[in-house]
Protein backbone atom coordinates (compact mmCIF):
# COMPACT_ATOMS: atom_id res chain seq x y z
CA UNK A 1 0.00 0.00 0.00
CA UNK A 2 1.30 2.99 -1.05
CA UNK A 3 0.83 5.81 1.95
CA UNK A 4 0.36 9.70 0.84
CA UNK A 5 0.49 12.88 3.34
CA UNK A 6 0.61 15.55 1.04
CA UNK A 7 -1.83 16.48 -1.75
CA UNK A 8 0.91 16.84 -4.71
CA UNK A 9 2.40 13.91 -4.89
CA UNK A 10 -0.86 11.70 -4.70
CA UNK A 11 -2.32 13.97 -7.45
CA UNK A 12 0.77 13.29 -9.77
CA UNK A 13 0.81 9.57 -8.94
CA UNK A 14 -3.11 9.02 -9.18
CA UNK A 15 -3.11 11.25 -12.75
CA UNK A 16 -0.44 8.42 -14.43
CA UNK A 17 -2.84 5.46 -12.32
CA UNK A 18 -5.54 6.82 -15.17
CA UNK A 19 -3.45 8.32 -18.22
CA UNK A 20 -3.14 4.17 -17.87
CA UNK A 21 -6.47 3.60 -17.86
CA UNK A 22 -6.93 2.29 -14.48
CA UNK A 23 -10.06 3.03 -12.57
CA UNK A 24 -10.60 4.11 -8.84
CA UNK A 25 -12.47 3.66 -6.19
CA UNK A 26 -12.69 6.35 -3.20
CA UNK A 27 -13.60 4.99 0.45
CA UNK A 28 -13.92 8.21 2.88
CA UNK A 29 -13.35 7.73 6.00
CA UNK A 30 -12.36 9.79 9.78
CA UNK A 31 -10.50 6.25 10.76
CA UNK A 32 -10.47 3.75 13.64
CA UNK A 33 -11.74 1.37 11.08
CA UNK A 34 -14.10 -1.47 11.54
CA UNK A 35 -15.58 -3.92 9.64
CA UNK A 36 -18.12 -1.53 8.69
CA UNK A 37 -15.73 1.07 6.61
CA UNK A 38 -13.84 -2.70 5.20
CA UNK A 39 -17.41 -3.36 3.64
CA UNK A 40 -16.86 -0.07 1.66
CA UNK A 41 -13.39 -0.93 0.90
CA UNK A 42 -13.98 -4.45 -0.37
CA UNK A 43 -17.29 -3.08 -2.68
CA UNK A 44 -14.87 -0.49 -4.42
CA UNK A 45 -12.39 -3.37 -5.24
CA UNK A 46 -14.62 -5.19 -6.71
CA UNK A 47 -15.75 -2.13 -9.17
CA UNK A 48 -12.50 -0.54 -9.21
CA UNK A 49 -8.63 -1.25 -10.33
CA UNK A 50 -7.33 0.82 -7.52
CA UNK A 51 -9.15 1.72 -4.42
CA UNK A 52 -7.72 4.80 -2.28
CA UNK A 53 -8.59 5.10 1.57
CA UNK A 54 -8.38 8.56 3.24
CA UNK A 55 -8.44 8.81 6.84
CA UNK A 56 -9.15 12.35 8.07
CA UNK A 57 -10.96 14.07 11.03
CA UNK A 58 -12.26 16.70 9.36
CA UNK A 59 -12.72 19.44 11.80
CA UNK A 60 -15.19 21.34 9.96
CA UNK A 61 -17.95 18.71 10.13
CA UNK A 62 -17.46 19.23 14.12
CA UNK A 63 -19.71 21.69 15.55
CA UNK A 64 -18.98 20.61 19.01
CA UNK A 65 -14.90 21.35 19.99
CA UNK A 66 -15.50 18.60 22.69
CA UNK A 67 -16.47 16.10 20.22
CA UNK A 68 -13.81 16.78 17.84
CA UNK A 69 -10.86 16.12 20.72
CA UNK A 70 -12.74 13.04 22.28
CA UNK A 71 -13.35 11.14 18.43
CA UNK A 72 -10.93 8.45 18.57
CA UNK A 73 -7.54 8.36 16.48
CA UNK A 74 -5.91 5.11 15.55
CA UNK A 75 -3.80 5.55 13.02
CA UNK A 76 -0.94 2.92 13.06
CA UNK A 77 -4.00 0.12 13.66
CA UNK A 78 -5.82 1.80 10.66
CA UNK A 79 -2.82 1.57 8.10
CA UNK A 80 -2.44 -2.18 9.42
CA UNK A 81 -5.64 -3.36 8.94
CA UNK A 82 -5.81 -1.68 5.52
CA UNK A 83 -2.25 -3.37 4.35
CA UNK A 84 -3.90 -6.49 5.40
CA UNK A 85 -7.22 -5.97 3.29
CA UNK A 86 -4.99 -4.90 0.66
CA UNK A 87 -5.92 -1.28 -0.16
CA UNK A 88 -3.87 0.46 -2.73
CA UNK A 89 -3.36 3.87 -1.52
CA UNK A 90 -4.21 5.69 1.87
CA UNK A 91 -4.26 9.68 2.44
CA UNK A 92 -3.96 10.11 5.41
CA UNK A 93 -3.41 14.25 5.83
CA UNK A 94 -2.58 16.77 8.30
CA UNK A 95 -5.07 19.12 9.17
CA UNK A 96 -3.06 21.80 7.54
CA UNK A 97 -2.66 19.72 4.54
CA UNK A 98 -6.36 20.03 3.77
CA UNK A 99 -6.69 23.46 5.36
CA UNK A 100 -3.95 25.54 5.00
CA UNK A 101 -6.09 28.63 5.51
CA UNK A 102 -9.06 28.86 8.07
CA UNK A 103 -12.52 27.65 5.59
CA UNK A 104 -15.24 30.27 4.22
CA UNK A 105 -17.16 28.29 2.23
CA UNK A 106 -20.62 27.17 3.38
CA UNK A 107 -22.66 25.11 1.53
CA UNK A 108 -26.68 25.11 2.05
CA UNK A 109 -28.58 22.30 0.43
CA UNK A 110 -32.25 23.66 0.97
CA UNK A 111 -34.16 21.71 2.83
CA UNK A 112 -32.12 18.53 3.09
CA UNK A 113 -29.97 20.00 5.56
CA UNK A 114 -32.69 21.43 7.72
CA UNK A 115 -33.85 18.29 9.32
CA UNK A 116 -32.40 15.56 11.32
CA UNK A 117 -28.86 15.21 11.61
CA UNK A 118 -28.53 19.29 10.16
CA UNK A 119 -31.04 20.12 12.77
CA UNK A 120 -28.87 18.91 15.33
CA UNK A 121 -25.54 19.50 14.17
CA UNK A 122 -25.68 23.14 12.50
CA UNK A 123 -23.10 23.40 9.52
CA UNK A 124 -22.31 19.47 9.72
CA UNK A 125 -23.22 18.98 6.25
CA UNK A 126 -21.65 22.13 5.11
CA UNK A 127 -18.29 20.89 6.32
CA UNK A 128 -19.39 17.17 5.44
CA UNK A 129 -19.57 18.67 1.79
CA UNK A 130 -16.69 20.60 1.85
CA UNK A 131 -14.17 17.80 2.94
CA UNK A 132 -16.20 15.55 0.10
CA UNK A 133 -16.24 18.24 -2.41
CA UNK A 134 -12.23 18.51 -1.53
CA UNK A 135 -11.38 14.66 -1.83
CA UNK A 136 -13.62 14.56 -4.74
CA UNK A 137 -10.84 17.33 -6.77
CA UNK A 138 -7.86 15.89 -5.36
CA UNK A 139 -8.65 12.32 -5.92
CA UNK A 140 -10.73 12.27 -8.99
CA UNK A 141 -12.11 9.32 -8.11
CA UNK A 142 -14.52 7.34 -10.80
CA UNK A 143 -16.62 6.06 -7.77
CA UNK A 144 -16.79 7.00 -4.68
CA UNK A 145 -18.50 4.66 -1.82
CA UNK A 146 -20.30 5.81 1.33
CA UNK A 147 -22.73 3.89 4.12
CA UNK A 148 -26.29 3.39 4.33
CA UNK A 149 -25.74 4.30 8.17
CA UNK A 150 -25.53 7.98 7.51
CA UNK A 151 -28.02 7.67 5.13
CA UNK A 152 -28.54 11.93 4.89
CA UNK A 153 -25.44 12.46 4.69
CA UNK A 154 -25.35 10.15 1.58
CA UNK A 155 -28.75 12.42 0.19
CA UNK A 156 -26.21 15.48 0.43
CA UNK A 157 -23.18 14.03 -1.31
CA UNK A 158 -25.91 12.87 -3.89
CA UNK A 159 -27.05 16.27 -4.17
CA UNK A 160 -23.85 17.84 -4.17
CA UNK A 161 -22.19 15.64 -6.91
CA UNK A 162 -25.84 16.46 -8.81
CA UNK A 163 -25.95 20.35 -8.40
CA UNK A 164 -21.92 20.70 -9.47
CA UNK A 165 -21.63 17.85 -11.56
CA UNK A 166 -19.16 16.04 -10.17
CA UNK A 167 -17.67 13.14 -12.71
CA UNK A 168 -17.81 10.29 -9.91
CA UNK A 169 -20.38 7.54 -9.52
CA UNK A 170 -21.81 7.07 -6.05
CA UNK A 171 -22.16 3.46 -4.17
CA UNK A 172 -24.41 3.53 -1.02
CA UNK A 173 -23.46 0.28 1.40
CA UNK A 174 -25.99 -1.62 3.68
CA UNK A 175 -24.95 -0.95 7.45
CA UNK A 176 -22.68 -3.71 8.85
CA UNK A 177 -24.10 -4.73 12.26
CA UNK A 178 -22.41 -6.24 15.77
CA UNK A 179 -24.44 -9.94 16.43
CA UNK A 180 -26.75 -7.83 18.71
CA UNK A 181 -27.72 -5.32 16.23
CA UNK A 182 -25.50 -2.48 17.20
CA UNK A 183 -24.72 -0.58 14.15
CA UNK A 184 -20.84 -0.91 13.80
CA UNK A 185 -19.10 2.71 14.63
CA UNK A 186 -16.00 4.02 15.39
CA UNK A 187 -17.66 6.34 18.28
CA UNK A 188 -18.57 2.56 20.07
CA UNK A 189 -15.19 2.64 21.02
CA UNK A 190 -16.02 5.09 23.37
CA UNK A 191 -18.73 2.89 24.77
CA UNK A 192 -17.87 1.21 28.26
CA UNK A 193 -19.06 -2.07 29.08
CA UNK A 194 -22.78 -0.91 30.62
CA UNK A 195 -23.01 1.63 28.18
CA UNK A 196 -22.09 -0.83 25.13
CA UNK A 197 -25.45 -3.49 26.31
CA UNK A 198 -27.32 -0.20 26.47
CA UNK A 199 -26.69 0.90 23.41
CA UNK A 200 -28.66 -1.62 21.74
CA UNK A 201 -31.89 0.36 22.38
CA UNK A 202 -31.51 1.98 19.27
CA UNK A 203 -31.66 0.08 16.59
CA UNK A 204 -34.37 -2.60 18.69
CA UNK A 205 -36.71 1.06 18.93
CA UNK A 206 -35.97 1.10 15.21
CA UNK A 207 -38.02 -2.34 14.92
CA UNK A 208 -40.32 -1.79 16.64
CA UNK A 209 -41.57 1.04 15.01
CA UNK A 210 -41.34 -0.82 12.34
CA UNK A 211 -43.58 -3.68 13.47
CA UNK A 212 -45.74 -1.11 15.00
CA UNK A 213 -46.12 0.84 11.83
CA UNK A 214 -46.65 -2.60 10.19
CA UNK A 215 -49.81 -2.71 12.46
CA UNK A 216 -51.15 0.29 11.23
CA UNK A 217 -50.53 2.31 14.00
CA UNK A 218 -49.97 5.83 13.27
CA UNK A 219 -47.55 7.96 13.54
CA UNK A 220 -47.47 10.12 16.40
CA UNK A 221 -48.46 6.69 18.64
CA UNK A 222 -45.33 4.99 16.91
CA UNK A 223 -43.10 8.21 17.91
CA UNK A 224 -44.78 8.10 21.24
CA UNK A 225 -44.07 4.32 21.39
CA UNK A 226 -40.31 5.22 20.65
CA UNK A 227 -39.67 8.03 23.34
CA UNK A 228 -41.38 6.05 25.91
CA UNK A 229 -39.07 2.67 25.53
CA UNK A 230 -35.96 5.11 25.65
CA UNK A 231 -37.11 6.90 28.30
CA UNK A 232 -37.36 3.22 30.40
CA UNK A 233 -32.99 3.00 29.83
CA UNK A 234 -31.95 5.73 32.27
CA UNK A 235 -28.44 5.80 30.59
CA UNK A 236 -29.88 6.46 26.61
CA UNK A 237 -31.34 10.18 25.90
CA UNK A 238 -33.15 10.45 22.56
CA UNK A 239 -32.25 13.54 20.56
CA UNK A 240 -34.98 12.79 17.74
CA UNK A 241 -36.70 10.23 15.93
CA UNK A 242 -38.30 10.21 12.36
CA UNK A 243 -39.89 8.46 10.43
CA UNK A 244 -39.24 10.17 6.86
CA UNK A 245 -39.85 10.00 3.07
CA UNK A 246 -36.07 8.22 2.05
CA UNK A 247 -35.75 10.39 -1.04
CA UNK A 248 -36.14 14.12 0.63
CA UNK A 249 -35.64 13.28 3.90
CA UNK A 250 -39.36 15.27 4.99
CA UNK A 251 -41.17 13.74 8.08
CA UNK A 252 -44.12 12.16 6.68
CA UNK A 253 -47.49 12.54 8.64
CA UNK A 254 -48.82 9.44 7.21
CA UNK A 255 -47.03 6.57 5.53
CA UNK A 256 -48.44 5.25 1.76
CA UNK A 257 -45.86 2.74 0.80
CA UNK A 258 -43.81 1.53 3.23
CA UNK A 259 -40.97 1.32 0.19
CA UNK A 260 -40.64 5.27 0.35
CA UNK A 261 -39.96 5.31 4.02
CA UNK A 262 -37.00 5.53 6.33
CA UNK A 263 -36.79 5.37 10.17
CA UNK A 264 -33.99 7.49 11.83
CA UNK A 265 -32.86 7.79 15.36
CA UNK A 266 -30.22 9.43 17.29
CA UNK A 267 -29.56 10.06 20.93
CA UNK A 268 -26.62 9.33 23.69
CA UNK A 269 -25.88 6.41 25.29
CA UNK A 270 -22.85 6.92 28.24
CA UNK A 271 -22.07 10.54 27.01
CA UNK A 272 -21.59 8.83 23.12
CA UNK A 273 -24.27 9.91 20.26
CA UNK A 274 -24.73 7.36 17.92
CA UNK A 275 -27.14 7.46 14.96
CA UNK A 276 -29.03 4.42 13.25
CA UNK A 277 -31.80 4.05 10.56
CA UNK A 278 -33.78 1.10 9.19
CA UNK A 279 -35.81 1.53 6.37
CA UNK A 280 -38.75 -0.56 5.70
CA UNK A 281 -37.85 -1.92 2.14
CA UNK A 282 -39.19 -5.03 1.59
CA UNK A 283 -41.98 -4.50 3.96
CA UNK A 284 -45.42 -5.38 2.93
CA UNK A 285 -47.48 -2.48 1.63
CA UNK A 286 -49.16 -0.40 4.19
CA UNK A 287 -52.86 0.37 4.06
CA UNK A 288 -52.20 4.09 4.65
CA UNK A 289 -55.88 4.64 5.56
CA UNK A 290 -55.77 4.58 8.62
CA UNK A 291 -52.05 6.24 9.26
P1 LIG B 1 -16.82 7.59 9.26
O1 LIG B 1 -15.39 7.14 9.39
O2 LIG B 1 -17.65 7.28 10.47
O3 LIG B 1 -16.95 9.00 8.75
O4 LIG B 1 -17.46 6.68 8.13
C1 LIG B 1 -16.86 6.56 6.86
C2 LIG B 1 -17.83 5.85 5.95
O5 LIG B 1 -18.11 4.56 6.48
C3 LIG B 1 -19.17 6.58 5.83
O6 LIG B 1 -19.60 6.53 4.47
C4 LIG B 1 -20.06 5.78 6.72
O7 LIG B 1 -21.43 5.85 6.34
C5 LIG B 1 -19.50 4.38 6.54
N1 LIG B 1 -19.87 3.54 7.68
C6 LIG B 1 -19.78 3.85 8.99
N2 LIG B 1 -20.28 2.85 9.75
C7 LIG B 1 -20.69 1.89 8.90
C8 LIG B 1 -21.31 0.62 9.07
N3 LIG B 1 -21.59 0.13 10.28
N4 LIG B 1 -21.60 -0.11 7.96
C9 LIG B 1 -21.33 0.38 6.73
N5 LIG B 1 -20.74 1.58 6.49
C10 LIG B 1 -20.43 2.32 7.57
Amino acid sequence: MKIFKHIAPLKSHLKEQRLSGKSIGLVPTMGALHEGHIALLRASQQENDITVSTIFVNPTQFNNAGDLSRYPRTPDKDTRLLEEVRCDILFIPETGEVYPAEATIKIDFGTLDKVMEGHFRPGHFSGVALIVSKLFHIIEPHRAYFGQKDWQQFAIIQQLVDELNFPVELRSIPTLREGDGLALSSRNQRLDPESRRTATIFYRALRHARDLLLQDMDIPAVKEAVAQMIAEQPAAQLEYFEIADKKNLKALKSVEAANDVILCIAGYVGGVRLIDNLLMEGAPALSGARL
